[in-house]
């Protein structure tokens, strides 16, 4: 994996920076403030989005602030543009799903992935603006999904990844009746400080156990261990190699305002003495496509370059994890150039070793001497 492709596999967009909740671990900035995407910076995307989806599946990721917190009309306004051909996605803490809502995934093709962080017990991090449990709003907003036969993801954050939460949370999700699960540990990133160290041998234990519960039912697509499993596979067929892609996808998030930031949506709306606003430029001022192909003389991403080759020379995951995600250096170090950080060793190395242990612990009789 060397630079930066020219054509990524998904933009996402921020139709607001609004939240309708405030929960203690987000990383947004402006969550309190309500500033809206216009359509122009919409249509400035779509015409380039229509060529990329010519030659194959193209996606478009809606996540503001919470995307609901739009509105219909305006959210219909600024789809429109894309036409047709694109899947279209929304990331929502589901507390406004109702049955005009799900009218519109369904009329609009819209494929929903709602945020909940499992039984009720752990989503106390997850409260409205008044500071109130957020969770009974959640569920209801999912139980409209259900009723109306509207199938949906959940994306789950984990504050305390340790022994004995991974079983129950799995069956929570597979009554809750999502069918795709990823599972995010949470991160020191944006406005969220908190520190995101673990006891190493806590989150394995946690990742193994994950493996565990969802072998045993596997109706659930799970994101993170089932990309562990597909690379395992691939180490032991000689292909690992082939596994990442060959460069860096540029993940474009297109900020409210048409401002772009690349490989990394956490660094959206934050500024740096160094680095600046971290954007690569703006769509109502220069097209995307040409701002994609000067990526890599944005100055921050030149150096976060530097880091991904520092991974690969130094680390034994790297084939796994090909250099993680720029805004957890950014956050946890300051700079781009560093390797290591919490988020990696959280979700990417414990996450292999975590497989691994699972698979060691469940060798057939008389393997392994
Ligand atoms: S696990 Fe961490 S140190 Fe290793 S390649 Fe990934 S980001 Fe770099």
């Amino acid at each position: 994996m060397r630079g930066i492709a020219s054509v990524p596999t998904y933009v996402v967009m921020q139709p607001n920076t609004l939240c309708n909740l405030d929960c203690s671990y987000c990383y947004l900035p402006f969550r309190q403030v309500d500033k809206r995407m216009p359509v122009e910076v919409a249509a400035a995307v779509a015409e380039l989005v229509a060529e990329w989806a010519r030659s194959g599946r193209f996606s478009v990721v809606w996540h503001g602030g919470e995307p609901l917190a739009t509105g219909r009309e305006h959210l219909a306004a600024l789809l429109a543009p894309f036409g047709s051909g694109i899947e279209h996605h929304v990331q929502t803490n589901a507390t406004l799903i109702d049955d005009a809502w799900c009218d519109f995934f369904i009329e609009h093709q819209v494929r929903v992935s709602v945020s909940v962080d499992g039984p009720e017990a752990y989503n106390g991090e997850r409260i409205t603006r008044g500071g109130r449990p957020a969770y009974d709003r959640i569920v209801r907003g999912i139980d409209t999904l259900r009723r109306r036969g509207i199938p949906f993801s959940a994306l789950c954050v984990v504050g305390d990844p340790r022994p004995g939460v991974a079983a129950g949370l799995y069956d929570y999700f597979l009554d809750l009746g999502c069918d795709v699960l990823g599972i995010n540990v949470e991160e020191r990133e944006g406005v969220n400080t908190r520190a995101n160290r673990h006891e190493a041998a806590d989150v394995t234990a946690f990742w193994s156990e994950l493996v565990a519960a969802w072998r045993r039912e596997p109706r659930i697509h799970l994101r993170e261990v089932e990309w562990s499993l597909r690379y395992v596979a691939a180490v032991l067929d000689g292909t690992a190699d082939d596994l990442l892609p060959r460069r860096l996808d540029p993940i474009p998030t297109i900020a409210y305002d048409g401002s772009v930031v690349l490989l990394s949506p956490e660094l959206a709306g934050f500024h740096d003495p160094r680095y600046g606003d971290f954007s690569s430029g703006n769509v109502l001022e220069r097209p995307l496509g040409e701002i994609l192909a000067g990526a890599a003389a944005t100055p921050w991403i030149a150096e976060f370059l530097d880091g991904v080759q520092a991974c690969r020379q130094s680390c034994p995951y790297f084939g796994f994890c090909g250099g993680a995600h720029a805004a957890n250096r950014y956050f946890e170090h300051g700079r781009f150039d560093t390797t290591e950080t919490d988020h990696c060793r959280n979700s990417k190395i414990r996450l292999l070793e975590g497989v691994l242990d699972h698979a060691r612990d469940h060798q057939p009789t008389g393997v392994g001497g």
